[in-house]
């Protein structure tokens, strides 16, 4: 039998470039036919065969509270009652910036625009505005969007400039990309060194989630923000993903370190389209209307997209959310790895809030090297499997995974039973 989902991504195909509209959903990395959802509710969503998966990427991270929480679909809706979008300030916006900047301290102000890479991108020439340098340091597997200056990596040599990593990206705007090893100070001490008068920013994942979840060491986010400070740069944390995930204040309050800009992304709209970037009110005075960096969107606190992320914030505020979040992915954590130990086969995993990454290796990554070590076979295999009982991961090995507040005991210890019948058939 012909399932729909091959039907679809047939059809889509021919009017979609690989039938998708973002890379990663057209299954490339563990190969076989994408699903195509057609609904989504709580821990669950279901694809055109009416298949229902335990969902444990939740749209890459806004999905914190649960899929189409009544709360959020209800403020969506009463939103777009009063208009989609006027293209001229409204209270709403008021209100989500004064949030942010009290949920988010090192953020005094803020501005809303529709996506990570474009907050990102707009932070980068904040900075390069702001300090009139050119150059920016990123680190190898950190993603941050995909503007031109950040789909960059490492040269050949210790400290050369960039390559891009994408086609029709400009040798000259890599060339202002210097991309250093996570998690090593040295690199980055090394690089100051010989260029801190040049460098205008330091862009980084504080818990990096896009060569899976590896967590910086406190030393490496340490090292960074002293240098900054000594030299001159701006120090941005890209909390697009761990931001209102990893806890409340994000990466920078479980770290205690205070970033100069903090970008942010996924939960703040709540599954519609909302990014920010803010920080140091003196910097944020650069952009225009104020100041001479350019930086606008028709779309830009958008209502209807404002009140989703208003929602959700809400709901991510309650009493021990946090707590109950972290407490449910650790015990995911901790259920995949018994059951991976029952049945001999290399693996760990490891969770921080609700974001988790699984690891088919023998000991937890702790750089994008070691990473890159872990048996991307073996993950496929497991992917498949168990994504044929019902448990929807991410389709790549090196991508972070997902709790939401909807995932409770039951989905878990489901979740880990379908684990135990997916390591048996590795085994086997
Ligand atoms: N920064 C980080 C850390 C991300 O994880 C992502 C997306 O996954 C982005 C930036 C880009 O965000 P968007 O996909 O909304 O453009």
């Amino acid at each position: 039998m012909t399932s729909h989902n091959d039907t679809l991504f047939a059809r889509a195909q021919l009017s979609t470039p690989g039938g998708v509209n973002s890379p990663v959903r057209a299954f490339r990395s563990v190969g076989g036919t994408p699903r195509f959802i057609t609904r989504a509710e709580g821990p669950y969503f279901w694809d055109a065969d009416g298949k229902r998966y335990i969902d444990y990427i939740g749209s890459w991270g806004p999905a914190i509270v649960g899929h189409a929480h009544p709360e959020v679909v209800q403020a969506v809706q009463d939103a777009a009652a009063r208009g989609l979008s006027f293209g001229a300030p409204t209270e709403g916006e008021i209100e989500m910036a004064e949030l942010i900047c009290k949920l988010v301290p090192s953020i005094e102000q803020v501005r809303l625009v529709s996506s990570g890479t474009e907050a990102a991108m707009s932070a980068l020439r904040l900075a390069r505005g702001a300090t009139g340098r050119d150059m920016i340091v990123k680190f190898e597997g950190c993603y941050h969007g995909h503007a031109d200056s950040l789909l960059v990596k490492a040269g050949s040599g210790l400290l050369t400039f960039g390559n891009p990593t994408s086609a029709g990206v400009p040798e000259d705007f890599a060339k202002h990309t210097l991309v250093l090893d996570y998690n090593d100070v040295q690199k980055l001490e090394n690089a100051f060194r010989e260029m801190g008068d040049r460098i205008a920013c330091v862009i980084v994942e504080p818990v990096a989630g896009n060569m899976n979840l590896l967590r910086a060491t406190p030393e490496f986010l340490q090292a960074m923000r002293r240098l900054c400070t000594q030299h001159g740069a701006v120090l941005i944390f890209d909390e697009v993903m761990s931001g209102f995930r990893v806890a409340l204040g994000g990466a920078q309050s479980l770290y205690g370190i205070t970033p100069d800009l903090t970008v942010l992304g996924k939960v703040i709209g709540g599954g519609l389209p909302v990014a920010a970037f803010g920080g140091r009110a003196d910097l944020m005075q650069h952009l225009a209307p104020l100041g001479g960096v350019y930086q606008a969107g028709t779309l830009s606190g958008n209502p209807v997209t404002v009140a989703a992320g208003m929602a959700t914030l809400q709901l991510i505020q309650a009493p021990g959310f946090y707590q109950r979040l972290t407490a449910q992915t650790a015990k995911l954590a901790k259920g995949l790895t018994e059951a991976a130990r029952e049945a001999g086969i290399a693996f760990c995993a490891d969770a921080i809030g609700g974001m988790f990454g699984l690891y088919f290796a023998k000991e937890l990554p702790v750089s994008y090297a070691t990473m890159m070590e872990c048996d991307k076979t073996r993950f496929n295999a497991f992917f498949h499997a168990m994504l044929d009982d019902g448990i929807y991961l991410a389709p790549s090995a090196f991508e972070a995974g997902f709790v939401s507040a909807a995932h409770d005991d039951t989905i878990i210890d489901a979740t880990i039973q379908a684990a135990r019948r997916a390591f048996a058939q590795l085994k086997a």
